[in-house]
């Protein structure tokens, strides 16, 4: 029977570090604080960031939402980001995606100083993690980072695949695997035989946006499996990429949905915010 890398003991864990970092840095009058941009009234991204706001309270990172209708301009957004940049008092800040249809969030995410980039998704973010300078790492790979390492999983010249290449998950954290020396394979939609190459891995993680995709007959025995996927059940609920009940006979190690990396990912948002706050307003890291 496999162990579950337990995402909300882990999360609850990097909590409380960060409410004691919180504490001493207002102890030394330096300011903690999380600014989100909202536009639009998309039910889903009005959820997350009002369960942002309620981690930044628990915390004690004081938070603000910048709210806008979805006919805000991109000057008035682009404005704004130019403005949190400057503010002292902004730790970092971040954008809520999806934006309002006919705004570009690429040239907003490009416009946000490294040292204030709390989602850690601006290309420069995403350059300095791939040439190894330091820089706020996105949340969801550092979150599968921090689960593996804090379960003290191994992953050092391990076998490692991840399934999705996408630059909220699949190419960091594939550039994040690779720091910590695993040796990294990425899979995609043109992947040929999928269960083929997963079968190899020591380290699994699946981040393909498909509901039950990966069963028994893509992981090999003993292997640590991580489910980044989130679906919503009809009869409610959640459910990952993984066929958990398949895959965990085979597991040694495996992530459940929901539990897993959802609240690893929410954790590593209010950990950023602090490592933001800790380098104050200077352009560079
Ligand atoms: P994307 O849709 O942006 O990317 C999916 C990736 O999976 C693509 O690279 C795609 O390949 C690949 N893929 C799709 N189908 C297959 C397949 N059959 N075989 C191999 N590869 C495949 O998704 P995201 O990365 O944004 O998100 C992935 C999942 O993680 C989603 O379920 C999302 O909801 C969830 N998520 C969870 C978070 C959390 O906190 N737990 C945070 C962020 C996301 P190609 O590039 O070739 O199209």
């Amino acid at each position: 029977m496999a162990k579950v890398l337990d995402g909300r003991t882990v999360a609850a864990e990097v909590r409380s570090e960060v409410a004691s970092e919180v504490a001493g840095l207002r102890e030394r009058g330096v300011p903690v604080r999380l600014d989100v941009i909202l536009a639009g009234d998309d039910p889903a991204s009005i959820t997350y960031v009002a369960s942002k706001e309620s981690d930044s309270e628990e915390v004690g990172i004081e938070s603000r939402v910048h709210r806008f209708s979805a006919d805000v301009t991109q000057e008035e957004l682009s404005d704004l980001v130019g403005r949190l940049n400057e503010d002292s008092a902004v730790s970092g800040f971040f954008i809520q995606l999806p934006l309002p249809e006919g705004l570009d969030p690429m040239p907003l995410i490009s416009s946000i100083i490294p040292a204030k980039d709390v989602d850690g998704l601006s290309p420069e973010s995403v350059g300095r993690l791939a040439v190894g300078l330091p820089s706020l790492l996105p949340c969801t790979p550092h979150g599968v980072i921090q689960l593996l390492m804090r379960n003290g999983i191994e992953l050092s010249g391990r076998e490692a695949v991840v399934v999705g290449r996408s630059n909220l998950v699949g190419k960091p954290l594939a550039q994040l695997l690779l720091r910590e020396n695993a040796t990294v394979t990425l899979c995609h939609s043109r992947t040929r035989d999928l269960p083929e190459v997963t079968r190899r891995a020591d380290i699994l993680v699946v981040a393909a946006g498909k509901r039950e995709m990966v069963g028994a007959e893509h992981v090999g025995e003993g292997a640590v499996v991580v489910d980044v996927g989130i679906h919503r059940k009809e009869e409610g609920g959640l459910v990952g990429d993984v066929r958990f009940d398949e895959v965990e006979p085979r597991a040694a190690w495996i992530s459940p949905v929901p539990g897993g990396v959802g609240p690893m990912t929410r954790a590593m948002l209010l950990h950023n915010t602090v490592m933001a706050a800790r380098m104050g307003s200077r352009e560079q890291l």
